[in-house]
This record gives structure tokens, sequence and C-alpha cells, in this order.
């Protein structure tokens, strides 16, 4: 379980890059988590709830998104879709030269926000 260092992180980045946009409010923010993460959306969630009181990001609404790891042969360079556990061998000639491409964790997309102009 490591969501809750990944949650810390995610809403320091968010507050950080918010309060340089004077921004207001965090509406929304848009996550993308590798398929192949071991990240929990509901743990995610859960830790998002607890530290945003009280912050710009409170009240946010938090959107996943899991991305397909790619995965390239580097003998016949077919290309396929990683699902875990991660598979050591070409499914089209059964190579072992395997490149993986894609996140395996996650990132921010996006974040969606209120600024002082828009505000109601
Ligand atoms: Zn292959």
């Amino acid at each position: 379980m490591h969501e809750l260092p990944v949650t810390e992180g995610i809403l320091k980045t968010v507050i950080e890059t918010s309060e340089r946009n004077g921004a207001r409010r965090i509406t929304a923010i848009n996550l993308v988590i590798g398929e192949l993460s071991s990240i929990v959306d509901d743990s995610i969630q859960f830790y998002f709830d607890l530290l945003s009181q009280g912050t710009l990001a409170e009240n946010a609404a938090l959107h996943f998104r899991r991305e397909p790891t790619i995965v390239i042969c580097l003998d016949c360079a077919h290309r396929f879709n990683a699902t875990a556990p991660l598979e050591s061998q070409c499914p089209q000639c059964g190579g072992a030269h395997l490149q993986v491409k894609g996140s395996r964790d996650f990132f921010i997309e996006s974040i969606e926000v209120e600024d002082e102009d828009t505000g109601r």
C-alpha cells in the first residue's frame, strides 16, 4: 500500500499549480494510472478526501483513467497491450526480448479550477 505518499504528492502538486495560476478552488483532478500499476483508485480517493480538507482541493472530483501499457517485441516488432502479470514472451513469435512502453505508475493529466473571475 503506497497510496498515501502518492496521494500526498498529487495534492501537493495540484495545490502548488493552482496557487501559481491564482485559482480559488480546484474542482476536478484528472489522473492517468498505468494498467500495470498497483495503485488502487478507491484508496487514492479515501486519502484524498482526508488530506484535502481545508485546502484548495477540498471536494474536488477525482477522475481516473487507466492507460494500457504497450509491449513491443524486439524480435518481430509485434506490439501488444500488457496485462498483469507482465508476460515474458511475445505471443506472436515467442521471443523474450520485450520492451515495455508506457507508464507503470501514474501522472496528473490535468486539473480543473475556478479562478477569481469566474467564481460565484
Ligand atoms: Zn515477437
